[in-house]
């Protein structure tokens, strides 16, 4: 969810993160984001503090009152000691003060969500794949199986964005190293993640034209 007032900034947060693979809401008032809190689940919150109706320091403390532990990535124009400070006691996961670089701001969106993953244990199972996000380890039917750390990362974001398209473009972004990691080489580590986890009830499809999707064998149709 992106909740921002301001149209520009609302405009390119959203596309950005779309691009990135996210569905996204964005909102323009607090209120509105309140009550959609309410009734919805989210992975994160991008939250910008001055909003009309509802505050957004307001938003956030009613959503921790709800005993909610949803991540809270608070944008701000007003850099005070106050507001700061005011928003971490609530319970905020970060903070970013405005003009922010859009690439900062999606670094920051992806050490919250594995923080928040991290802190509910870090242990994603997929049918009888279990990755342990902290421990960087992935075991098949409970015995561990070894990943170079490239192929840790490309199944850790596969993972991630389970059920859903990752295109080549999203992993050579987030894996990092642009001129390393060619379409061959993501081509290379897709072809051995698939033979170390064939037996795990999980499959990599290709998607051709967009991209790779990890899905439990069961959930295909
Ligand atoms: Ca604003």
């Amino acid at each position: 969810m992106v909740v921002e007032d301001d149209l520009q900034i609302a405009d390119s947060l959203s596309r950005a993160l779309r691009r990135s693979g996210h569905v996204v809401d964005v909102l323009g008032s607090g209120r509105d984001a309140d009550s959609l809190l309410l009734s919805q689940e989210y992975d994160l919150v991008v939250l910008d503090l001055g909003l009309p109706g509802l505050d957004g320091l307001s938003v956030l403390r009613n959503l921790r009152q709800r005993q909610k532990q949803t991540p809270v990535l608070v944008l701000t124009a007003r850099d005070g000691l106050l507001d700061r400070l005011r928003g971490l006691n609530l319970g905020a996961d970060d903070y970013m003060v405005k003009p922010f670089e859009l690439a900062e701001l999606e670094a920051r969106i992806r050490a919250i969500t594995r923080r928040a993953l991290a802190g509910s244990g870090g242990d994603i199972t997929v049918g009888q794949l279990c990755f342990k996000l902290a421990a960087r380890r992935v075991h098949v039917c409970d015995i561990a199986i070894e990943l170079s750390p490239r192929e840790f990362s490309v199944l850790e974001i596969l993972l991630l964005r389970r059920g859903r398209v990752v295109s080549k473009a999203q992993i050579q972004e987030q894996v990092g190293d642009w001129k390393e990691l060619t379409d061959g080489a993501i081509e290379l580590y897709i072809h051995r993640l698939r033979r170390k986890i064939e037996n795990a009830g999980v499959e990599i499809r290709t998607v051709r034209g967009f991209g790779y999707l990890l899905q439990a064998t069961d959930e295909i149709a």
